[in-house]
Parts: structure tokens; C-alpha cells; sequence
């Protein structure tokens, strides 16, 4: 996809602190961290969203999950860490690329808030 950043990054035209990569997926860190530990997993293949999944992404989204906990680790998150996939406009996506944050602290992370 010509206008995404997240293809950007996969394709090295815009830098990014990778730090994973295999042939699928690729993790760096966020530009504009929300926890001391902020990274995003994303496919190398352009997937807008959750929505624009279906069984045959199944592999890929299962690798991506496995690698969470294994990254968060690696990162300095032996206890802990937090797992968001916003989805679509209302869901608070910005980048339509599909990513997996990963958001780590040596603190508790703060409780997400209730809707009343
Ligand atoms: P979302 O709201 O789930 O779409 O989140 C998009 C995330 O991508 C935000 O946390 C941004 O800080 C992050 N982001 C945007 N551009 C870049 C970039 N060039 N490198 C790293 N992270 C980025
Ligand atoms: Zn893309």
C-alpha cells in the first residue's frame, strides 16, 4: 500500500527501532510511547484492520500473539504487560495497518477506565 506508514516502515523507506523481524512480522517501538515499554507487532503484509481478517490470517495472527509475551520479555516485562488491537475509527485506530501495542512498566499499569 502505497500511502501507509507501517508498509513505510516494512519496506525500510521511513526508519523505525526495530526489534524484531522474521519473514511475517516485524516489532519497533512506538514514536510516541504511552508506558516505559511501548512497542507494536505488526504482518508485513498490509492488513487494514481486525475487520479485514479472516481464517486464512489465522497462522499469522497466532504468531503474532505467541510473540507478545516473548518480546515483552526480552524488553525488560518479566511480570506483566498489556495487549491493545484498536479496530477501526470508533475503535481509536489511527494507523490502518493492523498492529498488536505492547505496553509494559516496572509500575502496575493504571486500570483502564470504566464507562458509566
Ligand atoms: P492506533 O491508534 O492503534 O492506530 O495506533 C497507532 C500508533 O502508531 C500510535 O501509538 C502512534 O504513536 C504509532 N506510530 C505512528 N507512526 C509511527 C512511526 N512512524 N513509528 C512508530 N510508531 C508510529
Ligand atoms: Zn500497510
Amino acid at each position: 500500500m502505497d500511502n501507509c506508514i507501517f508498509c513505510k516502515i516494512v519496506n525500510g523507506d521511513i526508519p523505525a527501532e526495530k526489534i524484531y523481524e522474521d519473514g511475517d512480522i516485524i516489532a519497533f517501538n512506538d514514536i510516541n510511547p504511552a508506558a516505559p515499554v511501548h512497542f507494536l507487532l505488526i504482518p508485513k503484509l498490509h492488513i487494514a484492520s481486525l475487520y479485514e481478517t479472516d481464517e486464512s490470517d489465522q497462522c499469522l495472527l497466532g504468531k503474532m500473539l505467541l510473540l507478545a509475551p516473548q518480546l515483552a520479555k526480552k524488553l525488560g516485562c518479566p511480570d506483566g504487560f498489556r495487549t491493545i488491537i484498536n479496530t477501526g475509527h470508533l475503535g481509536g485506530q489511527e494507523v490502518f495497518h493492523l498492529h498488536i501495542h505492547i505496553l509494559g512498566s516496572s509500575e502496575r499499569l493504571p486500570v483502564m477506565n470504566h464507562h458509566d
